[in-house]
């Protein structure tokens, strides 16, 4: 067996009961690195070294027959917008060049404290703008279902690495789709935590009003089980509450049956790729078997998220990206003769073309004049559309839709219109303004591309919707299928 290939938790016992060691384990991560790296693109940074080394202490742990932590030994890829101790972490800029940041974000943290195995950083749209892996200030990652087509984004290269057994799970970030669209365009499982579940802090800020940490695994299980070590509250992080994490492992056993689940009908819309139809209703009809009741609801407002979100996503940007100027870290163009010249050859030579236009749109909506005309029109919009999902989620468990209205498209289809990109995301970013947790697990394939099934729950009521997926991928082998990457 390939010991790469194997789920967090197989390797978890195996490590325990010691079929094999986790030398072995991050050996094998690396190799599969090594044979296809070249063709994917997933890793902006390879930490060979480190890994290694944190393998084998953990190994010497094992033999000398002290306990274990859950995720001691285990390979994760992450995402490069997460700042890594010592660790060059670019955020998929130019503008950040070679930066090494001094201090641990807390999730990569959490995974350190427990011996994690970090084994690289992974490519990524610049600073989490996008939904292709396309606008990486670097290169475009490839989805390994074919190389020719995008594997979502923007947490591209977590998607591919788990996709493609690199690593044994990713971390990613979601403030818009960003996990849980390139889970479903590699067929990988992707959990979108609700705000505040999992610490912010030390992740380069995009949307810090929508913003989300969570993982990228091969299956649910491993999703509950990696966010019960990642949640909680932080005192880094004022917006993660002091409640309740639950026993997410122990929560996803619980039958499902007498759920109630809810179809939104504006998320079946005109555009809506009929194979994607197809497969999401197949899929309702599995829940039925398995014994949820299947509700229609309505969410009226979702027709005007993407504009709101394209208001308040550039807004807070254009604050956030503010501190790339060239003098505190990475890029600094100090050809010019004075401050103003350094900031703007280094944002001009360091911004890649996205960036830039979500910068402007910001600091255009928030500029005197037109803040009530764009930013407070949005964020109104904003309560429209959580308020709608508290109504339905008043009534049903789990909203249940499609995550994207296609498969993975073409890389270089929509260089160019930019709106084409932006409409893409339609049925994630709801959510996302609504603050509230998303799950995407692999529900089928359209011609031999993989399509996933979004469900949605209430505000920190993650556990309904790990169960839910749960029990249906304990029904499916969806998320078994593998790309066949050759050599
Ligand atoms: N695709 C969306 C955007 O471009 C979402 C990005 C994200 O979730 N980080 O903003």
């Amino acid at each position: 067996m390939d010991l790469n290939k194997l789920t967090v938790l197989e390797a978890f016992e195996g490590l325990r009961d010691k079929k094999f060691s986790s030398e072995e384990i991050t050996k094998s991560c690396l190799k599969q690195i090594d044979k296809f790296d070249a063709k994917v693109k997933a890793f902006i940074t390879i930490d060979e070294k480190n890994a290694l080394n944190q393998a084998k202490t953990v190994d010497k742990k094992i033999k000398s027959q002290e306990s274990l932590s859950p995720l001691a030994g285990l390979p994760v890829a992450v995402k490069d917008l997460f700042c890594t101790k010592g660790l060059k972490s670019t955020g998929g800029s130019k503008i950040l060049a070679d930066y090494v940041p001094p201090f641990d974000a807390t999730a990569v943290k959490k995974i350190k404290d427990q011996q994690g195995v970090i084994i690289g950083k992974t490519n990524l749209d610049e600073f989490a703008m996008g939904g292709s892996g396309e606008k990486s200030g670097f290169f475009p990652t490839h989805n390994p279902w074919d190389l020719e087509r995008i594997p979502g984004g923007s947490s591209s290269g977590s998607a591919v690495a788990t996709a493609s057994d690199m690593c044994l799970y990713s971390l990613g970030t979601d403030t818009g789709g960003s996990i849980r669209q390139p889970a479903s365009f590699t067929n990988t499982t992707g959990l979108k935590v609700s705000y505040g579940r999992v610490s912010r802090y030390g992740v380069m800020a995009m949307t810090s009003s929508l913003d989300t940490i969570g993982p990228i695994t091969k299956n649910v299980e491993d999703a509950a089980f990696i966010l019960g070590q990642l949640a909680g509250r932080d005192v880094r992080d004022s917006t993660t509450p002091d409640i309740k994490v639950d026993d997410y492992l122990k929560e996803i056993k619980k039958d499902i049956k007498g759920l109630k689940i809810g179809l939104p009908k504006e998320y079946f819309i005109e555009g809506l790729d009929e194979e994607v139809r197809r497969i999401v209703l197949i899929a309702t009809k599995k829940f039925e078997e398995l014994g949820v009741e299947v509700v229609d609801v309505s969410l009226p407002h979702t027709d005007l998220a993407v504009a709101a979100y394209y208001i308040i996503c550039p807004s807070e940007v254009s604050s956030n990206l503010a501190r790339y100027d060239g003098i505190r870290y990475g890029l600094s163009k100090r050809d010019g003769d004075d401050l103003l010249a350094i900031y703007l050859n280094t944002r001009s030579a360091g911004f890649g073309v996205e960036v830039k236009r979500r910068i402007m749109i910001g600091t255009y909506a928030l500029s005197a004049g037109y803040y009530d005309a764009y930013y407070k029109k949005a964020m109104q919009v904003r309560t429209l559309v959580k308020d709608d999902f508290d109504k339905a989620l008043g009534k049903v468990d789990i909203i249940l839709t499609p995550v994207s209205p296609t498969p993975a498209w073409l890389i270089g289809e929509n260089i160019g219109h930019p709106l084409k990109d932006y409409l893409a995301d339609v049925f994630t970013i709801p959510a996302s303004l609504a603050g509230i947790c998303g799950l995407s697990v692999p529900a089928g394939f359209s011609q031999g591309l993989p399509v996933g099934l979004q469900l949605l729950g209430k505000r920190f009521d993650e556990k309904t919707i790990l169960q839910a997926g749960y029990q249906y991928q304990q029904a499916t082998d969806w998320h078994k299928r593998k790309s066949n990457l050759k050599t």
